[in-house]
């Protein structure tokens, strides 16, 4: 593949994301091989097991719990499955490799705007974070951002992938979470930025978690919100549906989820600004989607009503995104998903 070795610089944008499509394509195809050691777990937020069938796509099978509401796949790859994906996807590496720097800057205000508001979230709840461990860090920018504003912090990333960061103030643990496990260290924060959605058993992760934070120590996490307008409407074709978020929350399964965990929420919102956009834009395209929707058009049809449906969807945690602010000062009483 000669073309792999161009500089990002003389690479067309759609040139990334068609090459992207068609490794991550051969990657999923090869997940699929071992589909014979797949699982098939009855709810892994709440460990129902009213949880019939919901619909297939990409070859992969989703199911709905009847209790908390929780989408998943199941079967689903096993956690040596997933992370041997994530630790030799060529599409992960090649977008590693290849993002442009436009791509790079285009999403520097999202890790911006994470930074400010972890800071603002250790400001309003009083933490003094002198140490934070980022699990799930992809490339680093978040943290990069983080250090950037508190050159003083100790920022810890766990990340399974090799990482090659310059920045000062950041250490990296490469590997999974038995290295966390293994380190035995303690944080004053632990942060968790759209990772819980990609974990089979979250179960194992909080009680990790709970492991390396201090006591009193809050857990921010970010993951998708199915029980949004955005991913309802948009069904298979909203982003959040994708083939490696393998459980989607709702605020009813993340809060089922981290109460048997011993977690306590003290925030959950759903701060999402483009959720309107993106129902507009998948209207421009499928606009047959809304033949039989003539009230949504309306608040569409809109500029100033979109605006305002925007802060409707944050307001009643209908937006397509939630952040978790948790503390673990309570009981652990996970255990592995219950197998069908
Ligand atoms: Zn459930």
């Amino acid at each position: 593949m000669s073309q792999n070795n161009l500089k990002a610089s003389e690479v067309h944008p759609d040139f990334i994301f068609t090459e992207f499509d068609r490794l991550m394509h051969l990657d999923i195809n090869d997940l699929l091989q071992g589909r014979e050691h797949f699982e098939d777990t009855y709810c892994p937020a709440c460990h129902r097991r009213d949880t019939p069938k919901a619909f297939t796509y990409q070859q992969l099978d989703y199911r709905r719990c009847q209790g908390c509401g929780l989408l998943y796949i199941s079967p689903a790859p096993s956690e040596e499955q997933h992370l041997e994906f994530v630790r030799y996807s060529r599409a992960m590496a090649f977008w590693r490799q290849s993002q442009p720097e436009e791509m790079k800057a285009a999403r520097k205000p999202m890790y911006e705007e994470r930074a400010a508001f972890t800071l603002e979230t250790f400001r309003t709840f009083n933490i003094t974070a002198q140490s934070v461990l980022e699990v799930g860090a992809g490339n680093g920018e978040f943290a990069e951002e983080l250090a950037a504003r508190r050159p003083n912090m100790n920022i810890v990333l766990l990340e399974p992938q090799e990482l090659d960061l310059q920045a000062s103030g950041i250490e990296i643990i490469t590997g999974g979470f038995d290295a966390l496990e293994r380190a035995e260290r303690k944080f004053d924060a632990v942060i968790a930025w759209e990772l819980i959605e990609h974990i089979l058993e979250p179960d194992n992760l909080l009680r990790l978690v709970r492991g390396a934070l201090k006591p009193g120590a809050p857990l921010l996490l970010s993951t998708p919100n199915e029980r949004s307008v955005e991913t309802r409407k948009l069904k298979t074709e909203s982003s959040n549906i994708l083939f490696d978020h393998v459980r989607l929350y709702n605020p009813v399964a993340i809060q089922e989820l981290l109460a048997r965990n011993g977690f306590r929420i003290i925030s959950l919102s759903t701060p999402g600004q483009l959720d309107v956009q993106r129902i507009k834009a998948y209207r421009n395209v499928n606009p047959e989607a809304f033949a039989d929707d003539p009230a949504l058009n309306l608040i569409l049809d809109s500029p100033k009503s979109c605006d305002d449906y925007q802060i409707f969807l944050q307001t009643h945690q209908l937006s397509s995104h939630m952040r978790v602010i948790a503390i673990a000062d309570g009981e652990w009483n996970g255990s592995p998903t219950p197998r069908m």
